[in-house]
């Protein structure tokens, strides 16, 4: 195609309206311009779709792990801290974190996935940190992205708020493990009156994986998931919400609620709470549970292991249901898949205790919601909430877009997500490596059979990518 700049047209009948509807007609994508929809039968030359093909707004993820981050000048480490590392020590870690993934292969793996919109996580050397360092990352990030990334400040004690932003809060995990509840009270007060969001996992306050395991001695595939039983998610869920209680923040958001007892445990604080309680629920839980990861082989089933833990079939069930009611009935849900773009030697197992929770699934996106229409008995309107109108108004409150963005109309920002809903897929890693640029790819879905969904086209602000196999930008 030799339309650099240009228009380029989709006909299909399936265009999902907001409203629910699938329409006959013509989309027209040009970059940086507002979407335009014909509804009817096609009007002029479009580039041709399998008469399966849809066209659904493109989906925005709010939690993915990109890993790269900015290379701070001596003097910025001086004025911006990290205090408790020297300077050459840092950029070894941010050289050595930066060779193994990048903005770009992320973007890629996004733009795989039908994804035009996702929110950064700040768990890197020199995160966001503070409103230089945050001004800093997003800058970089923004320079170096093929679609919006929105990076999120990162919490820390000390550190000052970004005003009208959503901070994000590690302090009950790896990425600052060791907060006391009385350090964490402190970095909540900083965030008085505005948002906050948390990972919703912690370890048992009793036992650790070492003391359960050999207390319990389960099956080494689910030594990390029974000892994050859910349990764990629960006790930190009350304790975060007393505490946004206690400090008054304008809203908290559960980042990947598990279980469908995790997610009854928010809905049933709303009504008492004095602060908004959006919900995001974790992609990759609607597919795998323990019993499924009995059925993995063995080699694949030993890096499929992420926090929170996968939760139990009966867990899952529940959480699906309640899911699919809960977007049905107008609450503020959403999917993130947590994307975690781990080396291969991260995620092996050392001494018989896991390495790194986490996997890569983003790419993935458009197949976990095959699941659930196939499965479940999902309509196209559930996913088109769940993973891009809600989204959309919930990053819209903290970031600004040149256009409407989730909304299916004509004047809103051009993302789309184009696909065939029925084509079956398989994962090639090799292939995957290459196209996605990611030298460490592997995915727990290598294997499984039955997948669903081929994406097409993803359209980013009017730019359209061709990302069937090595992703093309066309316009
Ligand atoms: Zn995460």
């Amino acid at each position: 195609m030799t339309t650099q700049g240009k228009a380029i047209r989709f006909h299909s009948q399936n265009i999902h309206l907001d409203s629910g509807e699938l329409i006959d007609g013509e989309v027209i994508c040009c970059p940086g311009e507002a979407l335009e929809i014909i509804p009817g039968s096609k009007t002029a030359n479009s580039i041709k779709l399998p008469g399966t093909a849809h066209i659904a707004l493109g989906r925005v993820d709010p939690h993915v792990h990109f890993r790269e981050a900015v290379e701070p000048t001596r003097e910025e480490v001086e004025t911006h801290g990290p205090t408790n590392t020297d300077y050459e020590t840092l950029i070894g870690s941010i050289r050595a974190s930066n060779k193994l993934y990048s903005i770009r292969s992320g973007c890629l793996a996004a733009l795989k996935g039908g994804v035009t919109i996702v929110g950064a996580m700040g768990n890197t050397p020199w995160g966001p940190v503070g409103p230089y360092r945050h001004e800093r990352t997003q800058k970089h990030y923004t320079e170096n992205a093929l679609l919006p990334i929105i990076v999120w400040p990162r919490m820390e004690p000390g550190a000052q708020p970004i005003h009208g932003h959503e901070g994000k809060d590690f302090g009950s995990t790896f990425g600052g493990s060791g907060l006391t509840g009385h350090v964490r009270q402190d970095m909540y007060a900083l965030w008085k009156g505005e948002a906050v969001s948390y990972h919703n996992d912690q370890a048992r306050p009793d036992e650790t994986l070492l003391e359960f395991k050999n207390r319990v001695h389960p099956d080494q595939r689910l030594l990390h998931h029974e000892y994050f039983d859910g349990s764990t998610v629960l006790a930190c869920q009350q304790e975060t919400m007393d505490l946004a209680e206690t400090i008054g923040v304008s809203s908290l958001l559960a980042r990947h609620i598990p279980t469908g007892p995790a997610l009854q445990q928010i809905l049933d604080r709303t009504s008492g709470a004095s602060y908004a309680l959006p919900a995001e629920i974790g992609l990759d839980y609607i597919y795998w549970c323990r019993e499924r990861l009995l059925d993995q082989k063995p080699e694949t089933a030993l890096i499929n292991y992420r926090r929170p833990a996968h939760p139990s079939r009966e867990d899952q069930l529940s959480l699906i249901q309640l899911t699919q009611e809960t977007v049905r009935r107008g609450y503020s849900i959403f999917f993130g898949t947590d994307h975690a773009p781990h080396a291969r030697a991260a995620k092996t197992f050392k001494d018989g205790m896991p390495g790194s929770p986490g996997t890569r699934n983003i790419e993935h996106s458009l197949q976990y919601y095959s699941e659930l229409r196939t499965r479940y008995n999902y309509t196209w309107h559930d996913i088109d909430r769940l993973a891009s109108i809600n989204p959309a108004k919930h990053v819209s409150q903290y970031v600004d877009f040149p256009l409407e963005i989730g909304a299916m109309k004509s004047g809103a920002m051009t993302n789309l997500a184009i696909f065939d809903s029925d084509e079956a897929y398989s994962v090639d890693e090799a292939a995957l490596a290459t196209q996605l640029e990611d030298s460490e790819y592997h995915s727990t879905l290598t294997s499984e059979a039955n997948l669903r969904g081929q994406s097409l086209f993803t359209v980013v602000n009017g730019t359209v990518f061709d990302v069937q196999s090595e992703v093309k930008a066309l316009n």
